[in-house]
């Protein structure tokens, strides 16, 4: 038995079966306390680990931000989720065109896992700026901020809520007659107010998911950055109208696994809900601009102009790796990285649309 789950089944002989955010938290903490998840030998791969362009080119973005801002002296540059720090690494590398806006900042990175923060370190070693680590925002000292999270929404909790007759109840993990994990239904209704709006009407049986932890993260950034300036860019899977259903999924060895199978040993995610975040975030006092398609985004920003000019400077090989990142990342089929990802902006509101959105994406 996982570590995971036998602390599950204690909570549940303690209290009762426990809400999927339980098992999705205590799941996702075990996970990536315990290894380094990407790439071929891992469970997946994300597209900082795909192609040095993707950081690149959001190196770049905060340095135009940075322009219209003023260019604020110190600024930080905080990442949420940094993963290796192979996005940081690139972005700071591409940001050697822009040498005041790399001596005016700090980077500051949020990550819980020990494991990840060891790995960080060692990829920003050479970087040549300062780098502090954080567990949560709210550690983040006060001043002007460009924030970036890639795929770090997706591995926060969720609860789900399923319709009955008489309103809205919990989705919990128990125990199954077969002595297994497994899910199961509270018995008691929760406030109708728990569950988003736009779920209200939602035909009987429908799930509503909800990740509260990532609606208080969006308010927090929308907040501070309308109070103390700054932007930030969230990328990540997700869906860009309201509607209700449940998206959990566990990812194991590039494959789907069940999430209830060895808890802490797979990656659980949920897709984001872009117009809550972008709500939160507004709520908070900051623009937000999107979400477009990441296919749409990194085309604005020049991703093909900036991969033909590296492939002239590079080996065949790295060449045919830089075209075949770069197609990966734009891809647009509906299951392509380029259409299935979509990319969201805050900002402080006295600023025009940043590099990648129109007003129209408002
Ligand atoms: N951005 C990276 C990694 C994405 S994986 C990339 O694109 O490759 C998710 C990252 O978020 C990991 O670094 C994980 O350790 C971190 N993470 C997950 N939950 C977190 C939390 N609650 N607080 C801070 N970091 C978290």
């Amino acid at each position: 038995m996982t570590p995971v789950e036998a602390e599950i089944r204690r909570r549940i002989e303690a209290d009762g079966p426990v809400p999927v955010a339980t098992l999705m938290q205590l799941a996702n903490a075990h996970y990536y306390a315990t290894r380094d998840p990407f790439g071929k030998a891992g469970d997946f791969i994300t597209a900082p680990e795909i192609s040095q362009v993707f950081g690149e080119l959001i190196g770049l973005w905060c340095a135009a931000v940075w322009s219209v801002m003023g260019r604020p002296n110190p600024i930080m540059l905080v990442e949420l989720g940094p993963g290796r720090g192979t996005l940081m690494a690139d972005a700071l590398r591409a940001l050697k065109i822009a040498p005041a806006f790399r001596a005016a900042l700090h980077v500051h990175l949020v990550e819980t896992s020990p494991l990840l923060r060891a790995a960080q370190e060692r990829t920003l070693k050479d970087s040549g700026v300062p780098v502090t680590w954080h567990h949560n925002i709210s550690q983040l000292p006060k001043g002007p901020a460009l924030f970036i999270a890639n795929e770090f929404f997706d591995a926060l909790p969720v609860h789900h809520y399923v319709r009955r007759d008489k309103g809205w109840h919990e989705r919990v993990v128990g125990i199954g007659p077969d002595g297994a994990l497994a899910f199961g239904l509270s018995p008691h209704r929760v406030p109708d107010r728990i569950v988003p709006a736009s779920h209200e009407h939602a035909a009987p049986d429908s799930i509503s998911e909800t990740s509260p932890d990532s609606l208080r993260i969006a308010a927090a950034l929308g907040e501070r950055i309308a109070g103390q300036g700054g932007a930030a860019l969230i990328v990540d899977y997700g869906y860009d109208k309201p509607g209700s259903g449940e998206t959990l999924q566990a990812l194991r060895g590039h494959a789907f696994v069940d999430a209830l199978q060895e808890p802490g040993e797979s990656d659980l995610t949920a897709h984001v809900d872009f117009v809550s975040l972008a709500d939160a975030a507004r709520l908070g006092g900051a623009a937000a601009y999107g979400p477009v398609p990441q296919r749409d985004f990194l085309l604005g920003l020049g991703i093909l102009e900036r991969s033909a000019m590296l492939m002239r400077q590079a080996t065949l090989e790295q060449a045919l790796e830089i075209e075949s990142g770069t197609a990966r990342l734009t891809d647009d089929k509906p299951t392509g990285m380029g259409t299935l990802f979509k990319v969201l902006a805050l900002s402080q509101r006295n600023l025009p649309p940043p590099p990648g959105f129109t007003p129209k994406n408002t």
